[in-house]
């Protein structure tokens, strides 16, 4: 309760928020305006998310890589 006093001024200034997706506005305790929006930002979060690992995997090779080619290069 005790933030209860900032949370109000933030209020003020942002009394309601863009959906995500399509821009419009909507209340400030949504996020997307829609079920239709929502399907969207859920395939976006999810190509991301794979997006993620795709880059995790890329930067570990790398790194197995420039590893393997130190090593190979202090050996000599
Ligand atoms: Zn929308």
């Amino acid at each position: 309760m005790s933030l209860s006093g900032k949370k109000d001024k933030k209020i003020r200034i942002i009394n309601h928020r863009h959906c995500r997706i399509c821009g419009k506005a909507i209340p400030p305790d949504k996020e997307l305006c829609s079920a239709e929006c929502e399907g969207v930002q859920a395939k976006i979060e999810a190509r991301q998310k794979r997006m993620k690992n795709v880059m995790l995997v890329m930067y570990a090779v790398i790194f197995l890589v420039f590893l393997i080619m130190l090593l190979i290069g202090g050996s000599r």
